[in-house]
């Protein structure tokens, strides 16, 4: 393979040392036998309209975007596709001949695994999401898209759980009822939930015996109900160990990053993410940390 033949991905993040991406989409470009190669660029905020100057200077052919830098990137580069406007923040980047477009990949990607992983039937369904942030937004408007009936948001701060309630309500394209609760509250809600979805950190490695509902909270769950968790590190959070113990069904967080990861590899390189082998690797790596 000639050097110049090389496509180049990056990810920009701050900090990026902890992510599986680069192994992850390494790999997939490896066993599909494609011209690629991924890596992660610590980028300060400070740096960051530079980094995607650079991009762009470097002929990079794409790239990831995490934590801090989702929101503010979408002031650098050329177009934000209409789903990735709507949900206020972008996770892919493509250069199409040196314009730099930018795609959301969280909430289909969630919504793939969910499906995918779970069968669940969305339609008509009652949702409740447990955290306001940049994830929630994601996944609430893909599960909006699949015609959920009902979401409501618990947040700590209940502030931002209505604001974002509001902004999702006033964006949304069908007709869903979208409520702000405080957790004081989800007694109130729970017996209705065929879906509950953890968007918060609270279980996340290291802390891996914290949970943001107690088993009494899951047991007004209807049996029918599947509880679900962002987190994929560690794969089974203590919240879906102790639904899964009352007899729920349970959905993980890897899935999710598989698949966000799935659908930028796509938009880079137009062949099919080999998923199988991309899961494989991450689930072998996070057993081995
Ligand atoms: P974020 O924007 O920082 O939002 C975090 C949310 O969690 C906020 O609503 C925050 O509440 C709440 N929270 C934080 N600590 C809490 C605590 N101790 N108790 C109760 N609530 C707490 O983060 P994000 O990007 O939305 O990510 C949320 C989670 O999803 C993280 O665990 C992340 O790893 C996971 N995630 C997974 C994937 C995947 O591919 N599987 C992708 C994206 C995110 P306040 O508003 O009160 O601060």
């Amino acid at each position: 393979m000639q050097y110049n033949a090389m496509k180049l991905i990056g990810l920009l993040g701050h900090p990026v040392g902890h992510s599986k991406s680069p192994l992850m989409h390494n790999i997939a470009f490896k066993q599909m036998g494609l011209p690629f190669t991924y890596a992660a660029f610590d980028v300060e905020p400070a740096s960051l309209e530079s980094a995607v100057k650079g991009l762009r200077a470097l002929g990079f052919r794409g790239a990831n975007v995490t934590i801090p830098h989702k929101v503010k990137v979408m002031e650098y580069i050329d177009k934000v596709d209409d789903e990735a406007k709507r949900i206020g923040a972008v996770n892919t980047i493509v250069n199409e001949n040196g314009r730099l477009i930018g795609y959301n990949t969280d909430g289909i990607g969630y919504l793939q695994s969910l499906l995918e992983e779970t069968g669940l039937s969305l339609a008509s369904s009652k949702v409740l999401i447990l955290g306001a942030g940049g994830a929630t937004r994601a996944i609430a408007f893909a599960l909006l898209g699949a015609g959920i009936e009902q979401l409501w948001i618990t947040n700590r701060t209940i502030e931002k759980a209505d604001q974002l309630a509001a902004s999702l309500y006033a964006s949304q394209k069908g007709t869903a009822s979208i409520h702000a609760l405080t957790y004081e509250q989800l007694p109130s809600v729970l017996s209705e939930a065929s879906l509950l979805v953890n968007s918060t950190p609270v279980g996340m490695h290291p802390n891996v015996s914290d949970s943001p509902l107690t088993e009494a909270d899951l047991s007004l769950l209807p049996n029918y109900a599947v509880v679900s968790d962002l987190i994929y590190n560690p794969k089974r959070t203590k919240l879906l160990s102790m639904a899964e113990k009352i007899g729920l069904q349970t959905h993980e967080g890897l899935g999710m990053f598989i698949h966000q990861g799935a659908y930028a590899f796509e938009y880079w390189t137009g062949a099919k993410a080999p998923t199988k082998q991309m899961r494989q690797v991450v689930q072998q790596a996070l057993q081995n940390e």
